[in-house]
């Protein structure tokens, strides 16, 4: 990676957790796989995984999870909003870039959810299909390695938590690598 150029908004879709909000996904004008074992020494990481390069942090609301060549983010107000966060994610891709020499790029798996963290990955329909009362039983569970992310059938199988359940899969330790 030399420098990043642009993030281009792709596609927006419902926020299924969050209705009358967003998910913004975006494609990156290079790949990221150098830059972010960078990335995941800043702040507010949930979940990373050098071995699949995706790494999930934390936002004031929802979250958001980088791959090699797209961005997701969640619970966005409109596609206005996604276009500044696309853009002030690409001014703190290039600044993390250009300071690199200062930071020690991570290589093993990191993961520090809260159960507010885990929670808010899932669906929040609390529809009982995993057999828990609740999304937060249920999250509950997943912390304390009782419990599978894809136990979720929405998690399993819907292309529009793709992006929480490969958060959910390393936080859970159900994704192999090391
Ligand atoms: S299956 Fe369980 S975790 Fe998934 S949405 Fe329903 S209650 Fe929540």
């Amino acid at each position: 990676m030399t420098h990043l150029d642009s993030i281009t908004l792709t596609k927006t879709i419902p926020c299924l957790a969050e209705p009358g909000k967003i998910i913004v996904i975006g494609k990156p004008s290079c790949a990221l796989d150098e830059v972010i074992p960078y990335l995941a020494t800043l702040p507010g990481v949930i979940a990373y995984n050098p071995f699949a390069c995706t790494l999930t942090f934390r936002r004031p609301r929802g979250f958001m999870t980088l791959y090699s060549g797209e961005i997701t983010i969640t619970q966005v107000d409109n596609a206005e909003e996604g276009l500044k966060l696309l853009e002030a994610l690409k001014e703190a891709i290039n600044a993390t870039w250009e300071h690199r020499a200062e930071l020690i790029p991570v290589t093993s798996i990191q993961k520090a959810p809260r159960l507010l963290d885990v929670w808010e990955l899932l669906p929040r329909s609390n529809c009982g299909d995993c057999g828990e009362a609740t999304c937060m039983a249920f999250a509950a569970s997943l912390l304390l390695g009782n419990r599978l992310p894809d136990e979720c059938p929405i998690i399993h199988s819907n292309p529009a938590f793709a992006d929480r359940r490969s958060a959910l899969l390393t936080i859970t330790d159900s994704q192999g690598g090391t």
